[in-house]
């Protein structure tokens, strides 16, 4: 078995590949963000390939994580039994000093975390913003709360049925890349340069409209996160600002964290 880890990323290009070796598994984010946000703190992922393939891609589903959740939900929860003291959440403690980490691709996004200022102690509160030309600014203050029934409840409700999302003007190179070859549009909103939804789609798909990509992004920034160890264990109590948060941006402060 291979633990997750940061160092495990190969590819932030749309989605967050893993590789171990010549394998890799594709688009890990939206699964990893269900388990953390349904409050599990440890599970084995088994993945079947097809026969002499070397990549999988996990299945993008509806495009939110609504449905990992929903999978998750119906198998349960356990604890832990016998001796817990080695798991990793035990053995990390909180990250009590500040840390920022800047977009490695050159924007002006960032992802900065402030230990001890969330209002509430026991919960990660997450300021997520982003900026696109034709959707303006979004954002969402909203505190991540894993440990508690309400908290996996709320994370259910506002942050799992969030899509994936696109552009129009995207849509050539998507396809000319074969990343929305088994796509289609009816598992990412697709947005026109007016930040109204693509002429196949109607308004009819947004779940959330006001946010619904802000919210995506902080699934996606939850996922990722994910990939360092007890992440939001270590970052409980304090506020996570991300800017334009993106695969790349959120995996690179996943390596710093781990590397505290
Ligand atoms: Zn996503």
């Amino acid at each position: 078995m291979t633990p997750l880890a940061p160092a495990l990323v190969s590819e932030t290009t749309l989605a967050t590949t893993l590789s171990i070796g010549r394998c890799s598994v594709a688009t890990v984010e939206h699964m990893m963000s269900a388990l953390v946000g349904s409050g599990i703190d440890a599970a084995i992922i088994e993945i079947e390939a097809n026969q002499g393939a070397d990549t999988v891609e996990m299945p993008i589903l509806d495009g939110s994580a609504s449905e990992w959740v929903q999978a998750i939900a119906s198998c349960g929860r356990a604890e832990l039994s016998g001796d817990t003291s080695s798991a990793t959440c035990a053995l990390l403690a909180p990250l009590d000093r500040p840390l920022r980490v800047d977009d490695p691709k050159g924007t002006n996004g960032f992802i900065a975390y402030s230990p001890g200022a969330a209002a509430d102690p026991d919960v990660c509160s997450l300021d997520v913003s982003v900026v696109y030309p034709a959707l303006g600014k979004q954002q969402l203050c909203w505190d991540f709360d894993p440990w508690t029934e309400a908290g996996r409840a709320a994370y259910a409700a506002d942050i799992a049925p969030a899509r994936t999302f696109t552009f129009e003007s995207e849509l050539d190179a998507l396809r000319a890349a074969g990343l929305a070859a088994g796509g289609s549009l009816h598992n990412a909103l697709v947005y026109t340069a007016s930040g109204a939804l693509y002429s196949d789609q109607s308004r009819d798909m947004l779940r959330f409209p006001d946010d619904e990509a802000v919210r995506h992004k902080t699934l996606d920034l939850i996922g990722d996160l994910t990939l360092a160890p007890a992440a939001f264990h270590r970052l409980r109590g304090g506020v996570v600002v991300a800017h334009k948060p993106g695969h790349a941006l959120n995996v690179a402060f996943a390596a710093a964290l781990a590397a505290l």
